[in-house]
């Protein structure tokens, strides 16, 4: 089990204003052996150790070659995976996940896979491929399909004996190819930042799910199905600190809720002993119920800031991300 569980975690640049205040540095990595090691602002220092440690100017290239590879691949050849990003709101996880187009180095994990999978697939001789996409939100235990004709109308959660658990109604969108991929993308993040506009929430809020779904057919006519769910969760950071009250703080316990079901689930399978896995107890574990666990490969990549500043989120994420190994 502990082989199809992989954590690493990233930390970004400083961004403007930490440099602006001065901040100190409370994160040092060593790459080579997967060390993190956090500074206190009392000068204690604490350890981890993760299957990967990426620093300041790690690129999303070395990030997608050293650990996601190999996730993808299986899910080329009909296994399911999922790659996770997690951490407080402003550390990285789009970054990580979407990343940037113009600078080669810092493409995401979202576009490598499309070109992964269409390489692929493309090459891959006696069998034929289709490939279809879906995105969907999780805002307040509701779900969204960021890609339907209406993005704010609410879907539901349905199980079937042959199908398994899925969205009912959710739209899917054949893909012949990566550009095709990229505009589904980038048509659900806006979608995704419209209703943060007009609905006066944060697409921070919200945790979106980015599924992959990838069909062989042999010659012989057999079929398989691989699925990859690349998932930006929603900033993982406290709200007792920002004195959320009424809908922010009822929003900020559902966010909770799905991130410490999520803990729980991964912690569960990591522990190899539990019998109950509890899927259940939220809208994300419940959609992602075939895709963690069994025969499914999982990453984790818990995204951290360097300032001190953050040094209490940045301390509850390398925990969160220490439990799930
Ligand atoms: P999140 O999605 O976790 O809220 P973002 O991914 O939006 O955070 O990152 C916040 C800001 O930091 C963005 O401006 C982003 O471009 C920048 N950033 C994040 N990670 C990196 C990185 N590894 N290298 C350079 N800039 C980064
Ligand atoms: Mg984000």
């Amino acid at each position: 089990m502990a082989e199809s569980v992989r954590v690493c975690v990233r930390c970004r640049p400083f961004n403007q204003r930490e440099k602006d205040l001065n901040t100190q540095q409370c994160v040092e990595m060593n790459p080579a052996v997967g060390q993190v090691t956090v500074s206190a602002p009392d000068g204690v220092n604490k350890d981890f150790t993760f299957d990967g440690a990426y620093f300041i100017d790690s690129t999303g290239e070395q990030i997608y070659n050293d650990i996601v590879f190999p996730l993808v691949e299986n899910v080329i050849e009909g296994y399911n995976g999922t790659v996770f990003a997690y951490g407080q709101t402003g550390s990285g996880k789009t970054f990580s996940m979407q990343g940037i187009e113009s600078l080669a180095t810092q493409r995401g994990v979202i576009p490598r896979a499309f070109d992964h999978i269409f390489t692929a697939t493309s090459t891959t001789e006696n069998m034929k491929f289709l490939v279809h996409c879906s995105y969907l939100e999780i805002y307040n235990e509701e779900v969204r399909d960021l890609l339907g004709a209406d993005s704010k109308q609410k879907l539901e959660i349905k199980e079937h004996a042959d199908r398994g658990v899925y969205v009912a109604g959710l739209s899917m969108h054949v893909c012949h190819d990566v550009p095709s991929c990229k505009e589904l993308m980038t048509r659900g993040f806006n979608n995704r930042h419209v209703g943060a506009t007009l609905m006066n929430k944060d697409s921070s809020r919200s945790h979106s799910i980015f599924t992959v779904y990838v069909e062989g057919m042999t010659e012989s006519g057999s079929i398989r199905m691989g699925k990859l769910n690349l998932v930006d969760l929603a900033g993982s950071e406290r709200q007792s600190k920002t004195g959320a009250t009424g809908d922010r703080l009822k929003e900020a316990t559902k966010i909770n809720l799905s991130l410490s079901a999520l803990g729980n689930v991964i912690s569960a399978l990591v522990d190899g002993k539990s019998k109950h896995i509890p899927y259940r107890d939220s809208k994300l574990t419940r959609l992602l119920q075939d895709s963690l666990g069994g025969n499914t490969k999982t990453i984790m990549i818990a995204c951290v800031s360097p300032s001190s500043d953050n040094y209490d989120e940045t301390l509850s994420t390398l925990r969160y991300a220490n439990r799930a190994k």
